[in-house]
């Protein structure tokens, strides 16, 4: 089985790039073609179709209509198993630092595209083997690094251990460029449920040789234990040959989306230099993975993503662990309501405090969802008062230290 390594890799982006255009030519010109004849003949200068402005159409229009849709949707089934086959015959060799709860669950996905190897602070050996992959204990953090050919190193502890968890990988990412050349720092990632934080410590400690990818796949363990369909997963290429992502672009995911270097010079996505293509090509193939387990790809600035997430992903976690703190108990008599009340309690104590805890000090708008929550809770309160008739103050209520 052939192994993917940066060298190899820029024949491997040229054969993935001709398969990729004769695949979208031989399929898709034909059918734009054919689309267009078909729309051109529905034009509104066409008396068939449209009557008085208002478009009509002709019986069978719906049956041809019907044909062009499986006819495309076989052509893209064929295109994603030709995707598929070239993942699969340059496979990566993935690490992962941080083996517990998360990093166990990606793992189990990624030993279907590659190799993978693991460390942690516990020993999770047996586990390990289990799932198909290497196990190396973090106390050994030298041989992870420069025993293995890694392509990438997935960064999956906890929110409040990463600084000091990519401070420690430093020293051993120097040393294997210093052995092997500059191209030998593998691509990191990082999983952290915040992004801002995660992407400032990496940008602030990776020497700049070392390609960063910042990335949160917005489910875990519990909501996606049947399967990554459907789920989603946001990124943010932050660096690729030095060259830093602009984030006002990451909303563009046209070909002319651009990065902005650390100079303030920008570069297209898709220039044509070596070291940027292979780059390109590995976050290509690592992002692939999570397209071929059905995840919908959402390209995002960390920015946004964490003004997103304190309002959504924060405030879940919040009412889950206020909730939780009630004692709340299942009860003969559960509505459909409280039902969900008490897995919303389970599914956010199933994950630690740890998390809970780096959700909040981490993302910069967390405490601004506070505040407002409080807010709330207290304008509600009044409002019931008020309508009761008694003044909007409750007895024995302390004063709001926020
Ligand atoms: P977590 O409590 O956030 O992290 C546990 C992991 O961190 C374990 O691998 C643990 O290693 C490691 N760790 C903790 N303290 C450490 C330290 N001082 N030094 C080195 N490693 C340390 O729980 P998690 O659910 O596994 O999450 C891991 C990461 O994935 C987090 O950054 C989280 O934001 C992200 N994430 C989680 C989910 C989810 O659904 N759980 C979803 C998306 C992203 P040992 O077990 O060896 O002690």
């Amino acid at each position: 089985m052939l192994r993917y390594s940066k060298k190899n890799s820029r024949f491997g982006a040229f054969i993935f790039s001709f398969v990729i255009v004769a695949a979208v030519s031989a399929f898709f010109l034909p059918a734009v073609n054919s689309t267009a004849t078909m729309l051109s003949s529905n034009t509104p200068q066409s008396d068939s179709i449209y009557e008085g402005g208002v478009p009509t159409a002709n019986a069978g229009d719906l049956e041809k209509l019907k044909q062009e849709e499986a006819r495309l949707a076989s052509m893209l089934a064929s295109i994603r198993q030709q995707k598929l086959s070239v993942l699969r015959s340059r496979p990566l060799t993935i690490g992962i630092i941080g083996f517990g709860r998360f990093g166990q669950f990606i793992a189990q996905s990624f030993t279907k595209y590659g190799n993978v190897v693991g460390t942690s602070r516990s020993d999770y050996t047996d586990i390990a083997n289990e799932i198909g992959a290497k196990y190396v204990p973090l106390s050994n953090l030298e041989g992870f690094v420069m025993d293995h050919e890694l392509d990438v190193i997935v960064v999956a502890v906890s929110i409040v251990s990463f600084e000091d968890t990519i401070k420690d990988l430093v020293p051993h990412l120097k040393k294997k460029m210093q052995l092997k050349g500059k191209d030998a720092c593998p691509l990191i990632v990082d999983v952290l449920s915040v992004k801002e934080h995660a992407r400032d410590i990496m940008l602030k400690h990776l020497p700049e040789e070392c390609d960063i990818l910042s990335s949160h796949p917005m489910f875990g363990p519990d909501s996606a234990r049947n399967g990554w369909q459907g789920h989603t997963f946001v990124y943010e290429r932050t660096r690729i040959d030095k060259m830093l992502l602009d984030p006002s672009q990451m909303n563009r995911v046209d070909s002319d989306a651009n990065f902005l270097d650390t100079k303030g010079v920008t570069h297209n996505l898709h220039e044509n230099s070596e070291s940027h293509i292979e780059g390109m090509d590995r976050v290509e193939r690592f992002l692939s993975i999570w397209e071929e387990e059905g995840c919908k790809m959402i390209p995002m600035s960390c920015k946004e993503h964490d003004e997103f997430t304190a309002n959504s992903q924060f405030i879940t976690h919040l009412m889950g662990r206020i909730l939780g703190a009630q004692g709340l108990q299942a009860t003969p008599v559960d509505t459909k309501g409280f039902q969900n009340v008490l897995r919303l309690i389970e599914t956010t104590h199933s994950d630690s405090f740890d998390l809970f805890f780096g959700l909040y000090k981490y993302n910069r708008n967390s405490m601004d969802t506070i505040v407002k929550l409080k807010e709330s809770m207290d304008q509600i309160i009044a409002k019931l008062l008020q309508k009761e008739g008694k003044s909007d103050t409750i007895p024995g209520a302390k004063q709001s230290c926020l």
